[in-house]
C-alpha cells in the first residue's frame, strides 16, 4: 500500500477532536492511525507495517480479511442487514446450530448477545434465576468484561473503579504454578490445594447462597494458566455437590485458540453454561453469545426468561459467524493453531527462554502463549510490579518500543507479553514474529538483575 501521511494525519485528528477511548486517560494516549489490514498484518499511513501478535484483542483467529468472510458479510448485507430478535432468520438459525454442534456435552441452545461482557452478564442472570440464590464466585486474575456484573467478575484492576460492594461476588485464587499463593511445588499440589482452598470459600460463604462458579476455562488477559490435570473437573463435581452452576468463560479461549475448538475439549469438562464471543466470527461483526445446558435451559421453557438485547442474534454478525465457522472447518483452523502450538511455537519460544534471562517461563498452547519477564529467574520478581505505571513501567514499555521497532505488534499487560497471532498464522510469518520478539527480549534482558 502506498504511504499516504496526509491521510493519516486527518484519521488522527478527528480521533484526538472526538473519540473516547476505551481504559485511557484520554490526553495521554497517542493512538496509531490504521490503514489497513489483511492476513496476519496491519499498515499505518506512514508506510510502516506490523505483524499482529495480539489478534486485535485476541479476536482475529482466522486473521484480517479472510475472502470468504468478507464476501459472506457482503451477501448478507445484500439480502437482509437487520431484522428484530423475535423472528427466526436462517442467519441465526444457522449460526446457532453450527455453534451448539462444536459446543461440549448438552450446551445446545444459544443465546445471542453483542459481545463478551453481555454474554457475562446474562449467564450469570440465568444462573441466578435457575438456582434462586444471588453470589457468584469468581477467581482473581481474571477478566470478564466491562459491565456490570461482568466488571465485578473480574479479578484485576480494572474491577477496582467500578466494583459495587452489592455484587454478590466473591473472589478465590485458581491454580498458577508459577506463582502460587499454595506453596505447591508439584502440579498435582496445585491441583489438590487450590480445589481445597475453592471448596473452604464455598463451605465459609454458605453453599446454599452461591448462585454460580465462573471461570475462565483457560485465564486470558491475566496470563494464560493452564489449570493442572484434574482441576477443572474438581470444580465440575463441587459444583455438582452443591447446586452450584457452573460457567466457563470462553470469549477468548474458544473458538479454535487453543488448538481444539473450546478450551473445556483439553480437560473433559461440559460446563452448564458456556460463554463466547471474539472468535466465533472473529469480531468481523461484534458476536457474543451463552450456550446454555438441557436442564437450564428447561428451566426457562415455560417461565419467560427476562433478558434481551436489540442485536440479539444480529443477522449481519451471524452470518460472519457461519462464515468464518465454516472457513475454519474448511481450513482446519483449529488443527493449525494445534500445530503452530506444538510444533512452532513452543519449541522456540522454549529455546527463547533458554537464551533470555528476562524470560521467566513460557505457557500456553495453540496459538495462546504467555511469557513471563522477570527481573530474576531466581527469586520470579517481576520485570516490572503488578500494575505498574509511569516510570515503574520502563522496562516493559522500552520492550514493546523495541518489538515495534522491527515491525512486530506485541501484546502486553503487566510484566508479560503474549504470544496471541491469528491461529492460521503462517510458518514464516510466525518465525518472523519470533525473531522480532528475540531481539525485542533483549531489552528486556537489559533491565533483569543477576
Ligand atoms: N471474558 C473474557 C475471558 C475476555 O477475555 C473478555 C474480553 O477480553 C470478555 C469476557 C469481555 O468481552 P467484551 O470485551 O466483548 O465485552
Amino acid at each position: 500500500p502506498q504511504p499516504n501521511p496526509q491521510a493519516g494525519a486527518a484519521v488522527k485528528a478527528a480521533d484526538r477532536a472526538h473519540v473516547f477511548h476505551s481504559w485511557s486517560a484520554q490526553g495521554l494516549i497517542d493512538p496509531l492511525a490504521v490503514a489497513g489490514a489483511e492476513g496476519s498484518y496491519f499498515w499505518d499511513y506512514d508506510g510502516n507495517r506490523y505483524l499482529d501478535f495480539t489478534s486485535g484483542l485476541v479476536f482475529t483467529n482466522i486473521g484480517y480479511q479472510h475472502p470468504k468472510v468478507v464476501a459472506a458479510i457482503q451477501e448478507q448485507a445484500g439480502k437482509m442487514t437487520t431484522f428484530a430478535p423475535a423472528f427466526a432468520v436462517e442467519s441465526r438459525s444457522e449460526a446457532a446450530r453450527l455453534i451448539a454442534e462444536r459446543t461440549p456435552g448438552d450446551l445446545d441452545k444459544i443465546f445471542f448477545t453483542n459481545g463478551g461482557a453481555e454474554a457475562v452478564e446474562n449467564a450469570v442472570r440465568m444462573a441466578r434465576l435457575h438456582t434462586g440464590r444471588t453470589k457468584v464466585m469468581s477467581a482473581y486474575r481474571s477478566y470478564h468484561g466491562a459491565t456490570s456484573a461482568a466488571i465485578n467478575l473480574t479479578g484485576d484492576p480494572r474491577r477496582w473503579p467500578s466494583d459495587t460492594a452489592s455484587a454478590g461476588v466473591v473472589h478465590f485464587w485458581g491454580p498458577y504454578l508459577y506463582r502460587s499463593p499454595f506453596h505447591s511445588e508439584t502440579e498435582q499440589q496445585e491441583c489438590e490445594r487450590a480445589l481445597q482452598h475453592l471448596e473452604d470459600t464455598i463451605v465459609f460463604e454458605g453453599p446454599a447462597t452461591i448462585a454460580a462458579i465462573v471461570l475462565e476455562t483457560i485465564p486470558g488477559t491475566a496470563g494464560i494458566m493452564t489449570p493442572p490435570p484434574g482441576y477443572l473437573a474438581g470444580v465440575r463435581a463441587l459444583c455438582d455437590r452443591h447446586g452450584i452452576v457452573f460457567v466457563l468463560d470462553e470469549v477468548m479461549a474458544g473458538f479454535g485458540r487453543t488448538g481444539k475448538w473450546f478450551a473445556a475439549d483439553h480437560f473433559d469438562v461440559t460446563p452448564d453454561l458456556l460463554t463466547f464471543a471474539k472468535g466465533v466470527n472473529s469480531g468481523y461483526v461484534p458476536l457474543g453469545g451463552v450456550a446454555i445446558s438441557a436442564e437450564i435451559a428447561e428451566t426457562f421453557a415455560t417461565r419467560p426468561y427476562p433478558g434481551g438485547l436489540t442485536y440479539s442474534g444480529h443477522p449481519l454478525a451471524c452470518a460472519a459467524a457461519v462464515a468464518t465457522i465454516t472457513a475454519m472447518e474448511d481450513e482446519d483452523i483449529v488443527g493449525q493453531a494445534a500445530r503452530l502450538g506444538s510444533d512452532i511455537l513452543g519449541p522456540a519460544l522454549a529455546e527463547l527462554a533458554e537464551r533470555h534471562p528476562s524470560v521467566g517461563e513460557v505457557r500456553g498452547t495453540g496459538a495462546f502463549w504467555a511469557l513471563e519477564l522477570v527481573r530474576n529467574r531466581e527469586t520470579r520478581e517481576p520485570l516490572v510490579p503488578y500494575n505498574a505505571s509511569g516510570e515503574a513501567n520502563a522496562p516493559m514499555a522500552a520492550f514493546g518500543a523495541a518489538a515495534k521497532k522491527n515491525g512486530l505488534w506485541p501484546f502486553i499487560n503487566m510484566n508479560r507479553t503474549h504470544v496471541v497471532p491469528p491461529c492460521n498464522i503462517t510458518e514464516a510469518e510466525a518465525k518472523e514474529g519470533l525473531a522480532a520478539l528475540d531481539e525485542a527480549l533483549t531489552v528486556a534482558d537489559e533491565h533483569t538483575a543477576q
